[in-house]
């Protein structure tokens, strides 16, 4: 069993701590938030008075922090006191640039590194289902995959540094465009006096099927465990389709891709949080949408 330092207690670090300590790890922890870590006291995480207490001890270290930003500053605070050929784990969702950093600052000191951010939301960090998309050589993520099992239902080495937070942007990519299209779909087909169910019994067997429509649906109704069933609570919150939207597009413009979806996906998603809606599920940009029609 392996002693591992996990730092960055919230939402999602909480639940994905819980599993390594069930799966018989030693995991000290640490977080800015005494509540935060409180909650992972009672999952049996061991708490440290600092991130750099915590690792000094480690074999692995886990972060899953809010930004690049604060994983830059993590990395540079704790990369000199860890033992020499430790690994490090990223889970954030951070930009690529800060990605790559992160390998350089590890790399410098003699560590091991992948980033490892998720897919599968707070209901996949507690079940132990998460999809981790992992970018860093061969060498680290054979170390790193026994590690992130315990948290996983699906694991793929997607190449070089920094190709994990490249998978997991141009992901959500594709759902925030997907989400606003099914959502589109549902408003006209109100219009034209077409029932919700109807489109959906024909688009989920026909060429509009996609996961927004078929797991995810953003009308109550045909699937009885989506968000809009359940007020819009979140699920995936509007605040962090947003944050991911943008990474995509501060990545489309470092390499010089055209993502004008993608763009236009960002723009919406971002009056959509600008109404007051950071907290609700991204999948009520239906109603959004809805109060954009004319009459
Ligand atoms: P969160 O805000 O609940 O947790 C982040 C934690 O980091 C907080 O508890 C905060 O106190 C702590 N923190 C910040 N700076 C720190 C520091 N210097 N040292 C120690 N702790 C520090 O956020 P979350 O929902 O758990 O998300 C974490 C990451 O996972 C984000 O990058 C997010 O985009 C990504 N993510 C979230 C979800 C989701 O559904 N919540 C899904 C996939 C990916």
């Amino acid at each position: 069993m392996t002693t591992i330092a996990f730092i960055g207690l919230g939402h999602m670090g909480n639940p994905m701590a819980a599993n390594l300590v069930r799966a018989g790890h030693t995991v000290l922890g640490f977080d800015l938030l005494p509540e935060n870590l409180n909650v992972a006291k009672g999952h049996g995480v061991t708490i440290m008075a600092s991130a750099e207490a915590a690792v000094v001890d480690a074999d692995v270290v886990i972060t899953m922090l809010p930004a690049g930003k604060h994983v830059l500053s993590v990395y540079h605070s704790v990369a000199k006191g860890t033992k020499a050929g430790a690994l490090f784990i990223d889970s954030s969702t951070i930009d690529v640039e800060s990605a790559r950093k992160a390998h350089e600052i590890a790399q410098a000191n003699g560590l091991k590194s992948v980033d490892a951010p998720v897919s599968g939301g707070i209901g996949g960090a507690a079940a132990g289902t998460l999809t981790f998309m992992v970018g860093g050589s061969a060498e680290a993520f054979a170390k790193a995959e026994p590690i992130l099992k315990p948290m996983a239902g699906r694991i793929v080495h997607c190449g070089e540094a920094g190709n994990g937070q490249a998978a997991k942007i141009c992901n959500n990519m594709i759902l925030g465009i997907s989400m606003i299209g099914v959502s589109e779909a549902f408003t006209l087909a109100e219009k034209l006096g077409l029932s919700h169910q109807a489109l959906f019994d024909v688009a989920s067997t026909s060429s509009g099927q996609c996961w927004s429509l078929t797991t995810y649906c953003p009308v109550p109704g045909p699937v009885a465990t989506s968000p809009a069933n359940n007020g819009y609570k979140p699920g995936f919150a509007a605040a962090l389709m947003l944050k991911d939207l943008k990474l995509s597009q501060e990545a489309a413009a470092s390499v010089g891709a055209a993502t004008p979806l993608g763009a236009h996906a960002e723009s919406l998603y971002a009056a959509f949080n600008s109404a007051g809606n950071e907290g609700s599920d991204f999948s009520g940009i239906v109603n959004f949408l809805r109060e954009s029609n004319r009459d």
